[in-house]
């Protein structure tokens, strides 16, 4: 099967997400090709150039950053015109913001979040989760449908090894952008940096109440832990963001991470199922953390917190 790859950059710097992609492409065997949009692509080429990469499209564009209808109209061309069985993309912010228009516009099939591929008879079955990731679905390509997948970050090792690629330079025509790349702003960076931390308490949405978290500030304080948190308490601005873990927060590798009251949605996952020793309480048996923990209790935070509390 033919795959059509499309690169990820940051202020100049390839992301991981894209060697990532390479090593689900090879499952496939067939021709792969990367495609760069940038504003100068060969910059790039050097780290997209591994094993199993057969050539890299140099995409020049006016833009030096990331812009949606920029990408759209770029990859639309390109997938028009080289009609790719598959079209790999990351399930990054970047990508959710115009593959899915992508593959409406054309016609093609699609699915997100996925973190399994297989071909089967002549089309493929791709794996995504459901519902927080408390289910797990199958879903179901037939042959001849050309698709458009965002596969899940870390879900696959980087791709490695020398590489042998042709570096094709490739036009398009941009007709124009409805929104501009001015500027980043970089976010505060807090009190602490969670991402160095060797022992993280974390807590979720299972504390109940913006009254609770001293409680857990206290309790961090005493076990030697670093507190950091689920999404929501940073969205009802119960803690700053430099404490959040996950995809849209800080991706964590700590020694010991003991979430507290955390479901395991996909979005937390992505950001510590890495960790050393994961040890999870929740109230909930089937909550998707469990799928992540070395260690679990089903059991009220609370009743465990009293418990360390005597221990430190
Ligand atoms: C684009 C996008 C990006 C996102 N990025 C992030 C991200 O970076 N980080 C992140 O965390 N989320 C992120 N989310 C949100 C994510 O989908 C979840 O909504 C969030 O992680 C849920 O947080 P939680 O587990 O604290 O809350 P909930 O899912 O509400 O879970 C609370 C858990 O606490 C348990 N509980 C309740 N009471 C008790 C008790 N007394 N004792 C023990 N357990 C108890 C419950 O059983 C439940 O499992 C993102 C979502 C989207 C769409």
């Amino acid at each position: 099967m033919s795959v059509l790859i499309v690169a990820e950059h940051l202020r100049g710097q390839l992301r991981p997400i894209t060697l990532e992609l390479v090593t689900a492409a090879r499952d496939l065997e067939g021709p792969v090709s990367v495609a760069v949009i940038a504003q100068d692509p060969s910059a790039f080429a050097d780290g997209i150039n591994v094993e199993g990469v057969d050539d890299i499209l140099a995409v020049q564009v006016d833009q030096a950053e990331f812009e949606n209808d920029v990408y759209q109209q770029a990859v639309e061309q390109l997938v028009a015109e080289r009609k790719p069985d598959v079209v790999l993309l990351g399930f990054t912010v970047n990508s959710m913001g115009f593959a899915p228009a992508l593959a409406a516009k054309l016609g093609l099939g699609f699915a997100s979040d996925v973190f399994a591929i297989e071909e089967a008879e002549g089309g493929i079955v791709v794996q995504r989760a459901f519902y927080g990731s408390k289910v797990h679905a199958e879903i179901e390509f037939p042959e001849h449908e050309r698709v458009v997948l965002l596969l899940r970050p870390t879900a696959w090792a980087p791709a490695e090894g020398d590489g042998s690629a042709v570096v094709e330079q490739v036009s398009v025509s941009i007709a124009g952008s409805r929104a501009r790349h001015l500027d980043f702003v970089e976010v505060a960076t807090g009190d602490v940096d969670i991402t160095t931390a060797d022992f993280l308490l974390s807590i979720g949405r299972g504390i109940g109440d913006k009254e609770n978290v001293s409680q857990f500030e206290e309790l961090a304080d005493k076990m030697g832990a670093t507190l950091s948190v689920s999404r929501p308490l940073v969205d009802q601005g119960w803690m700053p963001n430099s404490r959040q873990v996950g995809q849209s927060g800080k991706t964590v590798k700590p020694k010991v991470y003991l979430a507290l009251g955390i479901s395991g949605a996909v979005q937390h996952l992505a950001g510590m199922k890495t960790s050393g020793t994961i040890i999870a309480v929740n109230t909930d048996p089937e909550a998707a953390i469990f799928n992540v923990a070395h260690y679990g209790a089903v059991a009220d935070l609370f009743e465990v917190a009293e418990e360390l509390e005597k221990l430190y």
